[in-house]
């Protein structure tokens, strides 16, 4: 192969934002456009190709196309928050409708599904993913419109299997979504595993520092479905911000080290505190011993990513001390930022939250990771009983 035909890497098209070089002034960072509408020339033509900033903004262009490159996608959908996206998509779904989902998932996806359910007369159904007949079960051949899987789940990262997912949906007529925001492509790319759509929070590792909300949807094809999602966008209105359209490209470009980094320490923390005499039980999909390890391992080539959660002995209040009793880790909700944040994640989910009490949920960040694991070390021993 010649070096002209030769594709560069995943991690070149990020970090060089697909070698983007601006035609009109040779900028190699995109100009933004805060502009909310757009002129006609003398003959009412526009004189671009773009109208109002809601149906449509220059400052989207590269980042949607930067997405669709990364997952192998016909095209991408930006928007004003991961929520945003994902009500985008569920609006595709009309009344009747049957809709399958795991029982352990993002909560506040859950919620808006819960809620379509009851005000729309759409049908959910929700699996339990530990269960391996269970997705098979829920879905009805001729009757379920959409699968909504997310490869990890959030928060006891059980581990689903894309490609017989998207087996399943497919042969009974359905679409598959993922949702991958903890799984970003330099990872996994789910396209390639057979989801029709593949949705990020790009609030978290695509933008990587805790600075913007931001949502991307690639699609596989763009077909009915995508126009209308294209649609819903414009009639609802959770468009992205100019700016943050800039900084959430700006911040894809590290993607590749900052998984990587964040990857190695959280095995490294996950195997490190597997013995820890407080810990019940460690839940990394990167850990030989996590029942998911197997498919993670197949559909994870590039790290099990820097999402952990930790069982401790002592239940609810001693997971609140040690979550409070960091210096290094955060006490915040979030995750996929370069800083390591520490939940009590039945806390932050509310009154009706399965997760058990005695769970921390972890984001790690890429900070060093001998301080890491000080940190969790010295918050552990405070929280042992004298
Ligand atoms: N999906 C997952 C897995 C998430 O963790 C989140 C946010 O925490 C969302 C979706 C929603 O994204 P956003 O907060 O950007 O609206």
């Amino acid at each position: 192969m010649s070096q002209e035909d030769r594709q560069p890497d995943l991690d070149t098209r990020l970090a060089q934002a697909c070698h983007f070089i601006d035609a009109a002034t040779g900028a190699i960072s995109p100009p933004i456009h805060p502009s909310s509408t757009f002129a006609r020339d003398a003959d009412y033509n526009h004189v671009g190709d773009y109208s109002y900033s809601r149906s449509g903004n220059p400052s989207w262009r590269v980042l949607e196309q930067v997405c669709a490159d990364i997952e192998g996608g016909a095209a991408a959908l930006c928007f004003a928050s991961g929520m945003a996206a994902v009500t985008s998509v569920l609006e595709t779904v009309g009344s009747g409708g049957h809709i399958v989902a795991p029982r352990i998932m993002y909560h506040g996806s859950q919620d808006w599904l819960r809620r379509i359910a009851e005000r729309r007369s759409i049908e959910l159904s929700l699996f339990d993913a530990t269960d391996p007949a269970a997705l098979a079960a829920a879905i009805r051949p001729g009757e379920t419109s959409l699968v909504w899987i997310e490869p990890l789940l959030n928060p006891t990262w059980d581990v689903i299997d894309i490609a017989a997912a998207a087996e399943l949906a497919h042969a009974a007529g359905a679409a598959l979504v993922v949702d991958a925001t903890v799984c970003p492509p330099v990872t996994t790319r789910a396209l390639e595993h057979g989801a029709d759509i593949v949705f990020h929070s790009a609030t978290k590792y695509l933008n990587g520092h805790s600075d913007v909300l931001a949502g991307i949807l690639v699609s596989a094809r763009c077909d009915e479905r995508w126009a209308e999602i294209e649609q819903v966008r414009l009639l609802a209105g959770g468009v992205l911000g100019p700016f943050e359209a800039w900084l959430l490209l700006r911040g894809m470009r590290t993607l590749a080290l900052r998984f990587e980094r964040a990857s190695s320490s959280a095995l490294a923390i996950a195997r490190r505190l597997e013995q820890h005499p407080m810990i019940e039980r460690v839940l990394y999909p990167g850990l030989e011993s996590h029942p998911g390890h197997e498919i993670a391992a197949r559909q994870m080539t590039r790290g099990f990513g820097g999402m952990l959660s930790l069982l401790v002995h002592g239940g609810g209040d001693a997971a609140r001390a040690i979550a409070s009793g960091n210096g290094v880790f955060v006490p915040a909700t979030s995750l996929g930022g370069v800083e390591s944040l520490i939940e009590h994640r039945a806390a932050v989910e509310g009154p009706h939250s399965a997760v058990p009490q005695n769970l921390l949920r972890l984001s790690v960040g890429i900070e060093s990771c001998d301080d890491l694991v000080a940190d969790l070390e010295q918050a552990l021993e405070r929280a042992r009983p004298g």
